[in-house]
């Protein structure tokens, strides 16, 4: 089927599945996004969060299940200097990728080495090659043609699996399946843009939207695209601030960010003269100090006092958004309800987290997107009760925007268009 005249692609239209090819001792190269957090020294370093690396498990598995003969390859931070490798290097998560698979990692140096070439053909069966970061690569940041030129001379097949990176035009991401014939996504993306997408296109109503997280410029985009078809926003984290202050109350030393005052306002005009329903907090955790708090302490708005600021939202406010989920049939959340790296502060990101994963068990259908969300529900132990936790980060937001994401437009195989008959 085509597209239909003048229209372009969307979703997964024109994109390959990996089941879609025959694996069979072909040589497959899957770039996947493997850049987890780690926590210690060069030469001890330990991962803290494996999501990715799991989230990246199902389609391997199934490649080395039809017997593929594989190279992996992932980025991992924002190595700058040789000295930075001892770093960034893959080394941890080549140890958690064997041990999840229960198979032999093999940790190629120098992806333009001749080691691949040399190693594929008598690889064995439970043996894979994972490059190094493709990043110490000074060709992978800039889409340059000689680092795929090089990757696309060893592989048969491409697969793209890496969602969370696919927002970047980068060597191994853009240039490099476009030089494959045989190229496709792995079940991580389809699960992405099939869950993303049910946002978009057709999401049951009543759907209702947390928002929450760092600032309001940074969702001013996600907000716009999406406005249209959410019935009720809850909003909470720093953002709620600037629209608490949009609206003339207090909000002492609360972030606030004063050049978005009049989006804020305007906004909930817009939302309020479509008769859908915003909700702002009505109580707050706040307290003297961001860094040190103390002092720590619940109250109603609109009363935070000159010298406090509000790190989460209140118990009233919990119960209130508790209450909204659980009459909507889909949820998406963006953006933590407080400062929830700290106990004091989590409370509320944990509620909003138990009630998306009750929602989903009643039937309904909850979404998360934003490292950091996905990071609040993880910590919650509530992650596996919900519909999908995207793995994205900037990559969900970017594809909620109606942006076009580098890693999926230069996987789409167009069919050569048929000239339309008048
Ligand atoms: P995401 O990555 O999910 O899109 P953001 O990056 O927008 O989320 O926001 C996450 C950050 O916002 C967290 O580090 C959290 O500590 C911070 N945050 C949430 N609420 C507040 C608040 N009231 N004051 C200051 N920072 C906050
Ligand atoms: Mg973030």
């Amino acid at each position: 089927m085509s597209a239909g005249f003048g229209k372009s692609f969307s979703g997964l239209q024109g994109i390959k599945s990996i089941e879609d090819f025959d694996l069979k001792d072909q040589k497959v190269f899957i770039r996947l996004d493997l850049n987890v957090p780690m926590k210690g020294e060069p030469g001890n370093l330990e991962i803290t969060d494996d999501t990715r690396i799991r989230a990246a498990i199902p389609t391997l598995k199934y490649a080395m299940e039809k017997g593929a003969k594989l190279v992996l390859a992932s980025h991992l931070g924002r190595p700058e200097t040789p000295e930075d490798r001892p770093k960034y290097t893959l080394e941890p998560v080549a140890a958690r990728l064997g041990e999840l698979l229960g198979c032999e990692v093999i940790l190629i140096e120098e992806p333009t080495s001749d080691a691949p070439k040399a190693l594929l053909p008598v690889l064995k069966p439970k043996q894979i090659l994972l490059l190094e970061n493709v990043r110490f690569e000074k060709g992978e940041t800039k889409n340059a043609s000689e680092l795929a030129n090089v990757i696309a001379s060893y592989t048969d097949i491409y697969i793209n699996d890496a969602f969370g990176a696919s927002h970047r035009a980068h060597s191994t991401i853009d240039a490099l399946p476009r030089l494959i014939a045989k190229r496709g996504c792995g079940f991580l993306i389809k699960k992405e843009i099939e869950n993303l997408g049910m946002l978009m296109d057709g999401p049951k109503k009543p759907f209702l939207t947390v928002m929450g997280g760092a600032k309001v410029s940074d969702k001013i985009k996600v907000i716009e695209s999406m406005m249209e078809k959410i019935d009720t926003f809850l909003v909470g984290g720093a953002m709620a601030y600037t629209f608490l202050a949009a609206q003339g109350l207090g909000v002492g030393k609360s972030r606030v960010e004063k050049d978005k005052l009049s989006f804020a306002r305007d906004l909930i005009k817009r939302i309020e003269s479509r008769g859908k329903k915003i909700l702002l907090p009505i109580d707050h955790i706040i307290a003297d100090d961001f860094l040190a708090p103390t002092k720590i302490e619940t109250v109603d708005t609109p009363s935070i006092p000159e010298d406090r600021l509000g790190l989460d939202i209140g118990p009233k406010t919990r119960e209130l958004y508790r209450k909204e989920i659980e009459r909507a049939k889909t949820v998406f959340w963006n953006g933590p309800m407080g400062v929830f790296e700290r106990p004091e502060f989590a409370k509320g990101s944990f509620g909003i987290a138990e009630a998306l994963a009750t929602l989903a068990q009643n039937g309904g259908v909850s979404v998360v997107g934003g490292g950091d969300s996905a990071a609040a529900a993880e910590a919650s132990g509530f992650a596996d009760k919900m519909t999908h936790i995207s793995t994205g980060g900037g990559a969900s937001l970017e594809y909620l925007e109606g942006a076009k994401l580098p890693g999926l437009e230069a996987l789409r195989i167009v069919r050569e268009s048929v000239a339309p008959t008048f």
